[in-house]
């Protein structure tokens, strides 16, 4: 798969449209979700281009991959989130119902968020 310029996180990271932003350095940006499934709902998304987790484990270098994770727990720690607890997830390809083709992160927390996974 090859990484579509068009994508809404793209878009956002060109400031073409606007994003609640809560965080920003050199490698990460990280904005509030516009649909959000919990009281806390946050996305951390790198800056470079890439479409997933599988991606960006494979492609980006290690200060990118420093630099974000690093975020990722700053976030978390400036939302409140870490004595009451938080989750991350980052949905990969089809069968995780991934939507945008642009890796990120989400941290839910702010309330009692319930089983890991949906059984099937
Ligand atoms: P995923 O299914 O993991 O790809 O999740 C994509 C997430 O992006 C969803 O939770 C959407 O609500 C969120 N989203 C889509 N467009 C925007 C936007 N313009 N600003 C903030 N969040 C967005």
């Amino acid at each position: 798969m090859t990484y579509d310029p068009e994508n809404i996180f793209a878009k956002i990271l060109r400031g073409e449209i606007p994003c609640d932003k809560v965080h920003e350095d050199d490698t990460t940006l990280a904005f509030k979700d516009i649909n959000p499934q919990a009281p806390t709902h946050v996305l951390v998304i790198p800056k470079g281009a890439y479409e997933s987790m599988d991606d960006f484990s494979a492609n980006a270098s290690d200060t990118e991959i420093a630099g974000f994770f690093r975020a990722v727990g700053k976030v978390a720690r400036d939302q409140g989130a870490v004595d009451a607890g938080y989750r991350i997830l980052a949905n990969t390809g089809v069968d995780a119902h991934q939507e945008v083709p642009h890796f990120h992160i989400h941290i839910f927390a702010g309330r009692d968020l319930g089983g890991m996974i949906k059984r099937a």
